[in-house]
């Protein structure tokens, strides 16, 4: 026998290892949080507390001493209620109650939230907890909104709605949970139980029904225009005007007013979940990047990633935005030489083969590392954070002032994860003519994410579908075959008109 392995067997077995050790990476156990471990959290919720009581199942907790005397209860909300968060995943925080069934503390222990991870300081967390202690259990405990009996409102935490709500309902619930085990909510002496609450992301698509209708809305008007892009196309000025009024949208409403911009983050916790128990719970949480990503997944499939690049996404409609506002102050766009916008094209898959690597590590890693995007900077944060963050986003839009989407076409690791899904792509609905290419160089000159080959041909992968070789494409003043041929029937039209004696 060779004691040589072959090429392919060597393939499949790093093939086999890889996914081996994705799966472990993934499917490892969270950790199990220890009551004795957070002593010192513990005394500090219970300042008189003496020890700890056994730790009960059914729900997962355990009681708070002091000298001859229950101080209260205890417990982790992960090992009570497994609410997966923005990550994909339960954050754990531990929480105390006194007998009276009003929240002493609550403190995170473990999360693996992007917003958390970088964004949000450990003072604005620790505040925001801060918030429940004294407010009773049995009250309903709401983010934002008016306060009204039995109604406790407390502040969220901005650019981190989707985190907030689900440590509010996680230690709420898991605490009424624990305090109905031990048959300690009680009112006049009755013993009070709970209509179960509707699912989180139920009510979260309530809460967000408003919105909700914009988006749709939003969304199905893309898909006219993008149905109609051939009769768009032949009204020039009528598209140029829509779509910048869909780039304002997409910049204020998608963005900056329901921070629904998509991102490499979200990629990840989809890879995870598929890999460690997928639970649609998780993606429906938030609902306009429920639906942005349903449409993404279609919209892909039939007309690439263009779609979402070059209409949907808030901050390439920043940068496209900022970009034509500076044509009109008179700065003059810039396109790299060939050869080496070929080259830096790679540099997006690099970063996101880099950011992988990270995820595969750990998701909070890579969550860290992801902030190679400046979403969170722009549209979550609005730019009220650490300055390096804020000079980072600031020289990517002031680049794309002078080259059109800079960021997009070399950096962004979403879009080189959508160019994945985009390779199978259904139909070609962006025309062109045999004349394209060769010799005509009209769209490819035009072309300013320089997404069209010399030879003719569309980049599919590198397209935003802007559809402004489409235009060219209609327009008999602009596309060279079409101009002779225009040229062609005008003489025609003369040559047969009756001549005048
Ligand atoms: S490349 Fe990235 S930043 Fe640019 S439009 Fe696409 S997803 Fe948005
Ligand atoms: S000009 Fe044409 S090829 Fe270039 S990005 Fe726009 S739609 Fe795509």
């Amino acid at each position: 026998m060779s004691p040589f392995i072959s090429a392919s067997t060597l393939r499949s077995n790093r093939l086999a290892i890889s996914v081996g050790l994705l799966l472990c990476v993934l499917c490892r156990a969270a950790p199990t949080a220890d009551f004795a471990s957070w002593d010192a959290a513990l005394r500090a919720m219970f300042p008189g507390m003496h020890h700890l009581g056994e730790v009960t199942e059914d729900p997962r907790s355990t009681t708070v001493f002091g000298e001859d005397e229950i101080l209260g209860y205890a417990l982790f909300t992960a090992d009570v209620l497994s609410i997966p968060a923005y990550s994909g995943r339960p954050i754990n925080a531990l929480v105390g109650f006194d007998t009276h069934g009003v929240l002493k503390g609550v403190r995170v222990v473990a999360h693996e939230e992007p917003i958390l991870a970088v964004g949000i300081s450990e003072e604005q967390l620790a505040d925001y907890v801060a918030q429940y202690v004294g407010l009773p259990i049995t009250d309903d405990i709401r983010i934002g909104g008016d306060p009204a009996p039995g109604r406790q409102v407390i502040d969220g935490l901005s650019g981190a709605t989707i985190t907030t709500m689900v440590v509010n309902r996680s230690l709420v619930e898991g605490a009424r949970k624990v305090a109905l085990a031990r048959g300690l909510l009680s009112i006049d002496g009755t013993q009070r139980t709970f209509e179960p609450p509707l699912p989180l992301w139920m009510t979260s698509w309530q809460e967000r029904i408003g919105r909700i209708a914009v988006l749709v809305v939003g969304l199905v008007l893309l898909l006219c225009i993008l149905l109609f892009q051939d009769w768009l196309a032949r009204h020039p000025t009528f598209l140029l005007r829509v779509r910048t009024l869909y780039l304002l949208f997409t910049l204020f409403f998608v963005g900056a007013y329901g921070y629904a911009q998509l991102s490499i983050v979200n990629v990840f916790t989809f890879i995870g979940s598929l890999l460690g128990g997928f639970r649609w719970e998780s993606f429906l949480l938030d609902p306009m990047m429920f639906l942005l990503w349903g449409f993404v997944t279609v919209t892909i499939l039939l007309w690439g990633r263009g779609v979402y690049c070059g209409w949907l996404c808030p901050f390439g409609a920043l940068q496209e935005l900022l970009y034509r506002a500076g044509q009109r102050l008179g700065i003059r766009g810039r396109e790299l030489p060939t050869v080496v916008h070929e080259r830096l094209l790679a540099l997006k898959y690099v970063v996101l083969i880099g950011l992988f690597g990270l995820f595969l590590q750990s998701l909070v890693l890579a969550e860290r590392y992801a902030e190679v995007e400046p979403f969170k900077t722009v549209f979550a944060l609005h730019f009220a954070r650490e300055w390096p963050f804020v000079v980072y986003a600031l020289v990517l839009l002031v680049l794309g002032l002078f080259i059109r989407k800079a960021f997009c076409r070399y950096l962004c690791p979403l879009g080189a994860a959508l160019t994945f899904p985009s390779r199978f792509r259904i139909f070609d609905w962006l025309r062109r003519r045999k004349e394209c290419g060769r010799p005509c160089q009209t769209c490819a000159r035009e072309c300013e994410v320089q997404a069209i080959r010399p030879t003719g041909e569309i980049v599919d992968t590198e397209c935003h579908y802007c559809l402004d070789c489409q235009v060219t494409y209609w327009n008999d003043q602009r596309c060279p075959p079409l101009v002779e041929r225009r040229k062609k029937a005008e003489v025609k039209a003369r040559l047969s008109q009756p001549r005048q004696l």
